[in-house]
């Protein structure tokens, strides 16, 4: 790699980055047009065509384009503007001030995603500068810049992908969701994610006689849905291996030894997931953290029944909410087939007010993944790319389906020891700075090979 780009570049995008994140698009409401704004007089005054289209008011969404002579279909850059909400008393810096302590850049959405955001920009403005508008690009560059990601996407991506059909005609876009550095047995991964784990969100109910605290029974609507959570266990229901989990497991295993790799293959076979990632070279203590990636999961977030200002009375309904998350290729009518077995005849469950999307898979085998592994293994020599699953929900699931292969990739720098940071919609989320300079030595190289080199 020539080396990244040089100091002017770095700290732009920390400008902008820190800009990003004092404009609040908290949502709801959002108030996303802001951001967007500040970015188009950005990309315009540097020739880079931008426009915003608002799905409803304040709800502003950025769509910027770096022609290229057309030799091939666009690349996309895509990233949200919307953040979720942070309460100030409980940071050790302000949420929304984009200050600088120990090198972290503090801050919601520092990464999520406004870091993407603001390394995609200066992608395009460092193009537009180095390589100029002659048209050399092989491919048009497209910023894709969101509203309302964190609430589904539905005033953003989803309603773009109805009202802006023809901006997606595209070769394929990088995503969040993936470029997290992986240790596994001494060597070091990149994760791209080329899965995404789908939503199906339920409403359990219980229903029965109401009386009197002083008379228990054991049909009691709280104790009938008590039962059938319980039977939720630990929330890994059914397992399966997917094509890019068992992909990057064996990826993984075959940086140790061809025997790895068929011990893991052998395993994953059998279902037996744990010890396939033992086997892949993954510490113990990490296993935990990875089997959601390898299972159906449904979490109990919500809990009601009665009220402690009637401590004395037996509510006659008890109400549950439950957040399930499935594996590419699983159905709705299968979910809820499965949690019905488990949570038995006792209540009933139906999905909750339609939030459901499937999971997602694109081909690992894609052009630009290979150069995203060319371009990590000649910045971090021995390391490889990996394909991966996001055990969350992004974007990507309004464009997957429309056609368009999306990658998670914002490549991150392992912490040294000692060192720790704190991610997406958490308190104190921070971004090291070296990660931001990373990531986006490593994007532009990434953009720049794909549209150079067709
Ligand atoms: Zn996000």
């Amino acid at each position: 790699m020539a080396g990244g780009l040089n100091e002017k570049w770095r700290s732009r995008v920390l400008e902008i980055l820190q800009e990003l994140i004092r404009i609040d698009t908290v949502n709801p409401p959002g108030n996303e047009t802001k951001a967007a704004r500040y970015l188009r007089t950005l990309l315009t005054s540097a020739g880079v065509e931008a426009q915003i289209i608002e799905s409803a008011p304040g709800r502003g969404n950025l769509i910027a384009r770096l022609r290229g002579s057309g030799g091939a279909r666009p690349l996309m850059l895509m990233g949200h503007l919307d953040v979720v909400a942070a309460d100030p008393a409980e940071w050790s810096h302000p949420p929304f001030a984009a200050e600088i302590h120990d090198g972290f850049i503090w801050g919601r959405g520092s990464t999520d995603m406004k870091q993407m955001v603001a390394i995609s920009t200066v992608i395009l403005l460092a193009l537009a500068e180095q390589v100029g508008h002659d048209r050399s690009l092989k491919r048009d560059v497209v910023l894709l810049a969101t509203a309302d990601e964190e609430h589904g996407g539905r005033q953003g991506m989803g309603w773009l992908v109805r009202e802006r059909r023809e901006w997606f005609d595209v070769a394929c876009a990088i995503n969040e969701g993936g470029g997290t550095p992986l240790r596994v047995g001494g060597r070091l991964f990149f994760t791209c994610q080329t899965a995404e784990k789908g939503v199906c969100r339920t409403v359990w109910v219980a229903q029965s006689k109401g009386g009197h605290g002083a008379y228990p029974r054991e049909d009691m609507a709280s104790l009938k849905l008590a039962r059938a959570v319980a039977r939720l266990g630990d929330g890994h229901l059914s397992g399966r291996v997917t094509e890019t989990m068992s992909r990057a497991l064996s990826i993984i295993a075959r940086a140790t030894s061809e025997q790895a790799t068929r011990r893991v293959e052998k395993l994953l076979t059998k279902g037996k997931v744990e010890a396939a990632l033992q086997a892949a070279g993954f510490a113990q203590e990490d296993l935990g953290r990875y089997r959601a990636l390898f299972y159906d999961t449904a979490s109990l977030t919500v809990l009601r029944a009665g009220d402690p200002q009637s401590i004395n009375v037996i509510p006659p309904t008890a109400t549950a909410y439950v957040d399930g998350r499935l594996l590419p290729g699983q159905t709705q009518a299968g979910f809820l087939e499965l949690l019905r077995t488990r949570g038995g005849d006792e209540v009933s469950i139906e999905p909750y007010n339609n939030q459901f999307s499937p999971g997602l898979e694109s081909s690992g085998d894609a052009p630009i993944v290979e150069i995203m592994g060319e371009v990590i293994a000649e910045c971090c020599p021995g390391a490889a790319v990996v394909p991966w699953m996001c055990a969350g929900s992004t974007d990507a699931k309004h464009l997957v389906p429309i056609g368009v292969p999306v990658y998670g990739f914002i490549p991150a720098k392992p912490f040294p020891d000692g060192v720790e940071g704190a991610g997406a919609h958490a308190v104190d989320e921070r971004l090291w700075l070296e990660s931001l300079y990373f990531g986006l030595d490593v994007l532009y190289e990434v953009v720049y090979r794909f549209c150079m080199r067709v």
